[in-house]
């Protein structure tokens, strides 16, 4: 059986539940199988690093710069704002 990388039901308040996986595991409901609490939930200095993570410049690939362009691209050519 393949494993979901999806957060479960109790990452919901989770700080690096990213919605459709964690910044943490790459098995989420692993982390709180038999009973057990994920131990990442309450790891302050674990959820620093994630927002140390999240301040980090965003570095675009080609393929999101290109898709930028087009989205700001008028008709006739020009791009829009200049
Ligand atoms: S760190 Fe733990 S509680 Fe948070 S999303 Fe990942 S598995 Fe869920």
């Amino acid at each position: 059986m393949k494993k979901s990388a999806k957060p479960v039901r109790k990452c919901h308040a989770c700080l690096l539940n990213l919605g459709d996986h964690c910044w943490v595991y790459h098995y989420p409901r692993g982390q709180w199988r038999d009973g057990r609490r994920c131990r990442a939930f309450d790891d302050e200095s674990l959820h620093e690093e994630f927002r140390t993570w999240q301040k980090q410049p965003d570095v675009k690939t080609r393929r999101e710069l290109r898709q930028e362009f087009f989205r700001t691209k008028r008709k006739d050519g020009v791009q829009a704002g200049k």
